[in-house]
């Protein structure tokens, strides 16, 4: 378990908290300072920032807000997921960075372009598009599962299938092909046809 420390309390992280109750398992986040023993702090900033979070080895990650408000609405992306998927983003980056020494924040780099959460986009407004059908892509998953971020990894996923199978949970069934009716799975290889990025959009299975 990655044992987080938010450096303050605020609106945004009591938003955040209850946002991950159900990723307990992988991640756990403590509200005061001193005493309890934490792998990494984290904290929020909303002064203007291109990337939706940054990270550090020594300081930790920092979740940008700066317009997080209208990406939200524009993709209609609950404030608490928009700031959890924000946060393990980081959090699985740092893991990563934790773990191998030898790596600098710059290893981390996507090949662009893509849909997924890594992604770094040069306007910030532009990553609505990409909360519209969260998603990381396969690449990136093994990439840091591989540089030893597991822990991250399945708490990010974990979280990417509660927020597919609450706002779109036919788009969901579809991708994965499970828990579905017989008539909608026939249709599935249409609707990925259809998609915007082909194979791009499927999510790893456990
Ligand atoms: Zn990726």
């Amino acid at each position: 378990m990655v044992t987080v420390l938010l450096e303050a309390d605020s609106s945004d992280t009591r938003v955040l908290r209850a946002a991950a109750a159900s990723l307990r398992h992988y991640v756990s986040f403590l509200e005061v300072p001193g005493q309890e023993v934490h792998d990494v702090v984290l904290a929020m900033d909303d002064s203007p920032a291109p990337a939706l979070f940054r990270m550090d080895r020594r300081r930790g990650v920092v979740v940008s807000t700066w317009q997080s408000e209208g990406i939200c609405l524009y993709a209609g992306i609950e404030r608490g997921d928009y700031l959890l998927l924000c946060t393990l983003l980081g959090l699985t980056q740092w893991q990563a960075l934790d773990i191998n020494p030898i790596l600098v924040a710059e290893d981390f780099e996507h090949p662009a372009p893509s849909r997924c959460l890594f992604s770094t986009l040069p306007v910030k407004q532009d990553y609505a598009l990409l909360f519209e059908e969260p998603h990381v892509c396969p690449t990136c998953l093994q990439f840091y599962r591989c540089l030893g971020a597991e822990m991250s990894v399945m708490a990010l996923q974990q979280a990417l299938r509660r927020i597919h199978m609450r706002h779109t949970p036919l788009a969901y069934a579809a991708r994965t092909s499970r828990l579905l009716p017989h008539d909608v799975s026939n249709r599935t290889p249409e609707r990925r046809q259809n998609g915007r990025s082909g194979g791009l959009d499927r999510e790893d299975s456990d």
